[in-house]
């Protein structure tokens, strides 16, 4: 950690200027006091403008935000800056090269990007095969599809539960198509894992700790959907917390709090892949249908996420989505797939991709 302070300026008399050094070297003195209180050493070098105070120590990543906020506190700490992460595992500094993980033939974080794609819900078997083959036609390298959905209001379908879970055991045969659901309860992923290939961590559980903990010990990679509100540090702690047990994790971005009056459903995150692909070495997949609300919207965000750096991405399409019973304005047709997957393979390979 390094605390950046304020260096005096001359004053308009050399009485100022002395009353200028004697409180600058005062609040010096208090933030190496302070350090050496809570067990660091300091080193001091000292710049025309600025004083940086480096902390020497090991600052466990729990302490960290805590003791950033109490050096903020101080009067004359212009602002302090986290030279390691809170986050180790996930930090791109800690393992240089980007994590890939196979899926179905891809190489997730590699050069050619995930499209996972199928309904918001698993609604029936009919549904199910309809949505797998026309996909899995139009390109798609996995099935999404929602057992259990944990929906904002109890008065909305809630997801046909472990009734999916023979469907998917048979579409997976059938298809060769991976199976990416969402998992809500620690006590499911023993029985989802048998057949479900990617387990999904929605947002609303992405700080459910005792889950995060659980799917940890699963063998099945883990697809992190952001909260709406969360940090990249609440993000890739998150993912922190998983890693140390199953490294292979895959960072979803879905849009972040709306803003006030925006039209779209939430707020779309995509400025933050290259933030991500700066911080961590794990693949960041763009989820373009759960912000754009509407279907009208999905691909233009789709194709977006793609120039910005996504390693893949997550897109809702249903057989008939006027039907479905849940997000139904947002999923795409098997025809808007189908132009989307023209659009993306155009735009990934101006990026240096394929899809
Ligand atoms: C989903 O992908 O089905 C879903 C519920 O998304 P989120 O957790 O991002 O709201
Ligand atoms: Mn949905």
């Amino acid at each position: 950690m390094l605390i950046v302070m304020q260096r005096p300026q001359r004053g308009k008399t050399e009485e100022e200027t002395r009353r200028t050094i004697e409180v600058t070297s005062a609040r010096l003195c208090a933030v190496q006091e302070f350090l050496c209180r809570e067990g660091f050493g300091s080193h001091c070098s000292e710049g025309a403008e600025l004083v940086v105070v480096g902390l020497v120590g090991k600052v466990e990543p729990e302490r960290a935000e805590t003791l950033e906020a109490r050096l903020r506190a101080i009067d004359g700490v212009k602002t302090v800056i986290r030279v390691s992460t809170p986050y180790k595992l996930v930090a791109r500094s800690s393992f240089k090269p980007t994590t890939t993980i196979p899926i179905n033939g891809v190489n997730v974080g590699g050069q050619q990007l995930l499209v996972i794609a199928g309904p918001c819900a698993a609604e029936s078997m009919q549904q199910l095969e309809a949505t797998a083959a026309a996909v899995k036609r139009l390109g798609a390298h996995a099935l999404r599809a929602g057992a259990y959905k944990p929906r904002t209001s109890p008065y909305t379908f809630q997801g046909v539960e472990d009734l999916a879970l023979p469907w998917f055991r048979e579409i997976h045969a059938r298809h060769q198509l991976p199976i990416v659901s969402e998992v809500v309860d620690g006590n499911h992923v023993r029985v989802m894992e048998h057949d479900v290939q990617v387990l999904q961590i929605g947002m609303r559980n992405m700080q459910n700790y005792p889950l995060l903990d659980t799917v940890a010990r699963s063998r099945r990679p883990i697809l992190l959907k952001r909260n709406q509100a969360a940090t990249l540090d609440e993000f890739l702690l998150a993912a922190e917390r998983i890693a140390r047990f199953n490294p292979n994790i895959i960072l979803c971005l879905r849009g972040t709090c709306p803003m006030q009056g925006q039209v779209g459903r939430f707020r779309a995150d995509i400025d933050d892949i290259p933030v991500l692909h700066d911080l961590t070495h794990l693949p960041v997949i763009w989820d373009p249908s759960h912000p754009a609300g509407d279907r009208q919207r999905v691909i233009p965000l789709a194709l977006a996420g793609i120039a910005a750096g996504a390693d893949g991405l997550l897109v809702e399409v249903h057989p008939d989505p006027s039907q479905a019973l849940s997000d139904a304005n947002q999923q795409l047709t098997f025809e808007q797939f189908g132009v989307l997957m023209a659009a993306a393979r155009r735009v990934a390979e101006s990026v240096g991709r394929t899809v």
